[in-house]
């Protein structure tokens, strides 16, 4: 992993995420090895971004002895993912922790302002005792990013970290000015975004390439 000074950015450093993101990045790769590779990326980009999760002791009884062991506090954390790129991620890290909640936002950007726009809201209960992985594969202009965090606030969440594949230097400006305590965990740091915010060199537009829609 590699960590900017202040921490708060953490940059996946590993010739296996290295090898994958390739094949995400190619225009030949088909939606089906998309998705799969996608999800084999998200469980090595969980690793990191899970770091932070909170436990608790909880008395266990091995078929030696009683022990101390450490469990995951109560309530379970909740992965965030924003709809609909973001269940591609959310789907792995969900596996690796099947307990944690799911809880979805509908966002999508308007073509004309660029601007996010709120749809959806499906959240659990307790959400402000939880801790929050948001997941959204591209962190372009932070848009979405900063609104769904904004969200989260508004229902006392103050433990949330966030997580994409691909991130432009203009994301991780405008979500750090905006929230600089949320730390950004990604796979990638790409080069810039282009005039219709799409990240360069980056893969394209996530939700097509998973669904193999566009
Ligand atoms: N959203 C995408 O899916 N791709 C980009 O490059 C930017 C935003």
């Amino acid at each position: 992993m590699l960590r900017d000074s202040s921490h708060k950015l953490h940059i996946l450093d590993h010739p296996l995420a290295a090898h994958k993101m390739s094949i995400l990045r190619d225009a030949q790769t088909p939606s089906h090895r998309f998705r799969r590779t996608l999800n084999e990326l998200s469980w090595l980009l969980a690793f990191p971004a899970f770091e932070m999760l909170r436990l608790a002791p909880v008395e266990i009884t091995t078929p030696l002895e009683t022990m101390t062991a450490q469990t995951l506090s109560d309530p379970a954390p909740c992965i965030v993912s924003i709809l609909r790129a973001g269940n591609g991620l959310a789907d792995g890290f969900s596996q690796i922790c099947p307990e944690a909640s799911l809880g979805h936002l509908g966002l999508y950007r308007d073509h004309d302002t660029l601007q996010p726009v709120s749809y959806y809201s499906s959240l659990p209960d307790r959400m402000d005792k939880r801790q929050v992985i948001l997941v959204d594969p591209m962190l372009a202009t932070g848009g979405s990013a900063t609104m769904a965090i904004e969200t989260l606030r508004n229902m006392g969440v103050d433990d949330i970290v966030f997580a994409c594949l691909v991130a432009a230097p203009e994301g991780i400006s405008a979500l750090h000015g905006a929230h600089p305590e949320v730390p950004i965990f990604t796979a990638a740091l790409d080069r810039e975004l282009n005039d219709q915010a799409y990240i360069l060199p980056g893969l394209g537009d996530a939700g097509d390439r998973i669904y193999g829609t566009g």
